[in-house]
């Protein structure tokens, strides 16, 4: 087992063959973890004993005996008993504060396949009956895709109280004519920047909202700083009790600005990157707005929170059918879903990625749209300019095999999300047209991030580690224990361009780590979604601990 300190790095540079480390070369670490199995999730020494931390970094990673030489008479030394030592887990997709605005009527058979379009008006009228504030509800795919014009249907049941459903993956809402008149949308109002509204043969509103114009939601209950304090709050104890150190918030149906308030009244614990929508910073038509908002935030964003994106949404999902794929949807001849964006939106959105710092993110899911993004790409700039952008594609689910050697060419990264490995038939065949992929995108040398995509109730790592393993629908796709931990390590730092600071455990590298509760490399499958962590530290100070893990001198 060997031993790698920053002394150590030195003493190989100026060519010593083995330098070990003096504590005098060193000052006093305040922890040393001994005693553990230690996943580095750095191929340069995958595994050891103890790790050091001094300050906010790790400065030793090696044996027991290596490591504990260093102590100092205030070092605080933690004997994990065995137990698995990882770098702390970067949960690289997540929605967090886009509840409904009122508490959802109860449906039938969700998440798939949903309530039947009979259930869902029949529960409306029943709840329209006593209530006079708005009646909201998640909906699946047989009310998303069937096609009568849910306004009238809406208006049969409830004609006075205003109702919203709401796709429960989003992407698509439909509201009734007194909710479109409480909201002030008015038969004239122009689709959004990245979305529309659905319209019947003669023009007229039908009630359905599509993408950007789903911004209904924070029409009805705006989201306060106060109440996005809570729920970020809520989600960074549950983290910490995962080991999640780093989190990567999708930041849709909220400005920026909120966002940030909510996140600094809640008091960053974890390291968060927020990806913000782009139509959601755009007041008209100007892509533009959209990075001068995220340029100046991220000069006053709170302490551990970095701003990154925009993230856009380039086309929808195939669960509403309107991900941009090239063949039609079944059931809907001559359907192949569409793009938010024009072909001059797009080479803009791609123009300004490439005149500006931050990191573009873009939900792409259809494979149609993934073709139509990868052309682009390859016209404005050559392969090595986009390689150093480090694009990020969210979901992954539809990218053609075809298209693997031009997307790792292009350093795209892909952050997926094993819970769409999962996804029944019900879901679309555009979700299943493709082969269900996930080790063969780390085989044609596309980097890859795990994120749950979950909202406040999905998010266990864990269980995503499970599904990443199992990959229940196409089991060759399954990843293993260890590629799997380095995809929610590793990985997730490259994704947000921290790969040299954070995300393994290596001397000189952010001390985020956590003690698992269980080895998740060699239990039983069954029993990795009741993993938790007992020691979770970012930049070196505890954020959680389990009373089990003793100081042992
Ligand atoms: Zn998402």
């Amino acid at each position: 087992m060997g031993m790698t300190t920053v002394a150590g790095r030195i003493g190989r540079l100026v060519g010593c063959a083995m330098f070990v480390a003096s504590s005098a070369a060193l000052a006093e670490p305040q922890l040393l973890l001994v005693n553990a199995k230690v996943f580095t999730a750095d191929p340069a020494l995958p595994y050891a004993q103890a790790v050091a931390v001094e300050g906010s970094r790790i400065v030793a990673v090696g044996s027991n005996e290596q490591v504990r030489a260093l102590g100092g008479p205030k070092t605080r030394i933690i004997d994990a008993a065995g137990r698995l030592v990882t770098p702390g887990l970067i949960e690289a997709h997540v929605h967090l504060g886009t509840e409904l605005p009122t508490p959802p009527l109860s449906m039938p058979n969700l998440p798939f396949p949903g309530p039947t379009p009979e259930q869902a008006l029949a529960a409306v009228e029943q709840a329209a009956k006593t209530r006079k504030d708005w009646i909201t509800a998640y909906v699946g795919p047989l009310v998303a895709r069937d096609r009568r014009n849910w306004r009238k249907a809406l208006d049969a049941v409830a004609p006075e109280t205003p109702v919203y459903l709401r796709g429960f993956w989003g992407h698509t809402s439909i509201v009734n004519s007194e909710g479109l008149k409480r909201l002030g949308i008015a038969e004239d109002i122009a689709d959004p920047l990245g979305g529309w509204w659905g319209r019947d043969e003669s023009g007229r509103l039908d009630g359905r909202a599509y993408e950007a114009a789903e911004t209904i939601t924070s029409r009805i209950r705006p989201a306060t700083a106060e109440a996005l304090a809570a729920t970020f709050g809520e989600s960074q104890k549950r983290y910490a009790r995962w080991g999640v150190t780093s989190i990567h918030l999708m930041n849709n149906d909220k400005s920026l600005e909120v966002t940030l308030a909510g996140l600094a009244a809640a008091k960053p614990q974890q390291k968060w990157t927020v990806y913000s929508w782009g139509t959601w910073q755009t007041t008209a038509q100007r892509l533009s707005e959209a990075w001068a908002v995220i340029d100046a935030a991220g000069k006053q964003s709170p302490a551990k929170v970095r701003v990154e994106g925009p993230k856009w949404m380039l086309d929808g999902t195939p669960i509403e059918q309107n991900s941009l794929q090239r063949a039609a949807y079944d059931g809907r001849p001559g359907w192949r879903g569409r793009s938010n964006f024009s072909d001059a939106q797009l080479r803009e959105i791609l123009q300004l990625a490439l005149a500006r710092p931050s990191q573009l993110a873009l939900h792409v899911v259809g494979d149609a749209q993934t073709d139509r993004l990868l052309d682009m790409m390859e016209q404005l700039a050559p392969a090595p300019v986009w390689r150093s952008k480090r694009v990020r594609i969210e979901h992954g689910d539809g990218i053609g095999r075809d298209a693997f050697e031009r997307v790792a060419g292009l350093g795209l990264v892909v952050i997926q999300n094993p819970t769409h490995l999962a996804i029944p038939p019900i879901a679309g065949k555009g979700m299943h047209e493709h082969d269900i992929v996930l080790k063969s995108f780390r085989n044609a040398g596309i980097p890859l991030a795990l994120g749950s995509d979950g909202g406040p109730s999905e998010q266990n790592p864990f269980l995503n580690m499970m599904l990443a393993v199992l990959v229940p629908n196409a089991p060759a796709e399954a990843l293993t224990r260890e590629q799997a931990l380095t995809a929610y390590t590793a990985g997730g730092a490259y994704a947000e361009g921290e790969e040299k600071r954070k995300g393994r455990l290596a001397p000189g590298f952010a001390a985020d780590l956590a003690v698992l509760s269980q080895d998740v490399l060699t239990i039983p499958t069954p029993q990795l979604p009741a993993t938790t962590s007992l020691l979770t530290i970012v930049d070196g100070e505890v954020i959680f601990a389990d009373p089990v893990l003793t100081p042992a001198n």
